[in-house]
């Protein structure tokens, strides 16, 4: 019979294997994060396209003191961009209508910062960018 102890010490045993299992690729992640000066977006727009567009509040108060308005929404508990047609709101004939403004997440792409200090790259395949850079 398999008590809860079991059942408990189960989960972490497999919890710390799957972790284990994802650790070379959060270290190549983080060892491309920490050549981020290297990145050369070659401005294909795949970001705007297949990504979710995370929001801060500032984001949303920046572009709606341009005028902006209409363009997010909470999904799944965090302020987002709306998409349209299957892409972000603001991408019209392939380029981005808020650029200057663009959100933060935007800017740092396809790299963010691993509990606000370590920096690290997105999982991000569709981004040629990156993908060029791991080459190298
Ligand atoms: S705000 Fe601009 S840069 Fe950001 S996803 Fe939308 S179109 Fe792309
Ligand atoms: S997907 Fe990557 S290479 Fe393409 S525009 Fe975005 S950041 Fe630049």
């Amino acid at each position: 019979m398999v008590t809860l102890i079991d059942f408990l010490y189960s989960s972490i045993i497999l919890s710390i294997l799957i972790a284990l299992g994802s650790l070379p690729s959060l270290i190549s992640r983080i060892k491309l994060g920490l050549r981020k000066s290297e990145f050369k977006c070659l401005r294909c727009g795949n970001c705007c396209r297949f990504y979710f567009t995370e929001l801060t509040k500032e984001d949303i108060k920046r572009l709606e003191n341009a005028g902006y308005e209409n363009f997010w929404e909470v999904r799944e508990g965090k302020l987002c961009m709306k998409t349209k047609l299957g892409h972000c709101w603001f991408l019209e004939n392939d380029r981005c209508k808020v650029y200057p403004l663009r959100p933060t997440v935007c800017r740092e792409f396809p790299f963010f910062k691993l509990f606000g200090i370590i920096p690290i790259a997105h999982n991000a395949k569709n981004c040629p960018g990156l993908q060029a850079m791991r080459k190298k």
